[in-house]
């Protein structure tokens, strides 16, 4: 093993990311190192690039990449090395581990964390050939899962899956479901919300994006949230639940001006849009917003399973870390199928 490896790091604010060599990392006493075998790339990426100085807390420089997979090569003193060679995915929403979210399972809303959000965040993440995971907790075995399937579970997936739980039991034949937005998140909302008999419409510019929607289940596809209106002019044929993957400014607005009484918007995306939240607003009475963030360790063992079981299936573009790059130019372009996912080591793997 030498002792550098190439790491796509984030340097300074408004900049793109760039290629460096940088040291390999060692574990902390609890940590491990693990050999990444993939890692997704996301939109949230490109908003953090974008970011002026002082809007995200985080210190500079730090690695890129908080959707991971990848093999236990090491382990610190304090760990167990029974992880060594397991094949795991990262929880990357790294909360404090005491408080009473973090005690709950629910490290998503950790009411301690530092500035730092996890890896990729704050942190060093996964765009490497290597990386650092503080703690054993963070890892969830994946083992018998192709890495460029098991990557995009751990935000792509459980962030959709998040959002969209609380809603899946109680959808049935008569429900209608807008998603707006069907890149890597939206194309697991699509399959999750697949497997219940609601109704799915699937709003995205993108013609590539609405044909992969219509074959995960989508019943109707449409490129603008004017469309969609269109189909919702009734008090029935509103949403009962729409899901926001973009949260612009002009998706918010619309998503809750489609909702049928008592329905709710979950805000997703990271656009950074902004709702005047009220009442006497003109809305549909009885609704409700939220904004959920990433998702629980529970949930991202649900989504494991999941995908073990073949209910559900990343569509990928995959690209050599030397690549990386590229990629983020090509998801800024609007070009990416589903989710992109660069794999360190030469392998070749995608649908
Ligand atoms: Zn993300
Ligand atoms: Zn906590």
């Amino acid at each position: 093993m030498t002792d550098t490896m190439l790491a796509v790091r984030f340097e300074a604010w408004g900049e793109r990311a760039r290629l460096r060599e940088v040291p390999i990392p060692e574990p902390g006493p609890d940590g491990v190192l693990l050999e990444v075998t993939a890692a997704g790339i996301c939109h949230s990426d490109l908003h953090v690039e974008e970011s002026p100085p002082g809007r995200l807390p985080f210190s500079l420089p730090f690695t890129l990449g908080h959707e991971v997979a990848g093999t236990v090569v090491a382990v610190g003193e304090n760990a167990d090395p029974g992880w060594i060679g397991r094949a795991v995915v990262v929880h990357g929403v790294w909360g404090c581990g005491s408080c009473r979210r973090c005690r709950a399972g629910r490290e998503n809303y950790c009411l301690e964390r530092p500035p730092a959000i996890g890896n990729g965040l704050g942190y060093d993440g996964g765009l490497a050939e290597f990386m650092v995971v503080p703690s054993t907790r963070y890892l969830v075995p994946a083992d018998g899962l192709d890495p460029v399937q098991a990557a995009p579970l751990t935000d792509a997936a459980l962030t959709a899956y998040h959002a969209l739980k609380p809603f899946l039991p109680e959808l049935d034949a008569e429900s209608r479901v807008l998603v707006i937005g069907s890149g890597g998140l939206g194309h697991f909302a699509v399959q999750l919300l697949a497997q219940t008999a609601a109704r799915i419409v699937v709003v995205d510019p993108k013609q590539a994006a609405r044909e992969l929607a219509s074959e995960l289940g989508a019943h109707e596809t449409l490129p603008d949230l004017d469309a969609a209106a269109r189909t919702a002019t009734t008090p029935t044929s509103r949403f009962d639940a729409v899901f926001d993957f973009v949260a612009a400014e002009s998706t918010m607005a619309a998503a809750v001006s489609l909702l049928a009484a008592g329905g709710s918007v979950r805000v997703v995306g990271g656009a950074g849009g902004v709702l005047p939240v009220g009442k006497d607003l003109g809305f549909a009475q009885g609704w409700s917003v939220s904004a959920p963030f990433w998702g629980p360790k529970p949930d991202l063992a649900d989504v494991v399973a999941l995908a073990r079981d073949g209910r559900l299936h990343a569509h990928t573009e995959t690209f050599p870390l030397a690549d990386a790059i590229e990629a983020y130019d090509r998801l800024r372009s609007g070009e990416i199928r589903g989710r992109a996912v660069v794999i360190p080591a030469t392998m070749t793997s995608g649908t």
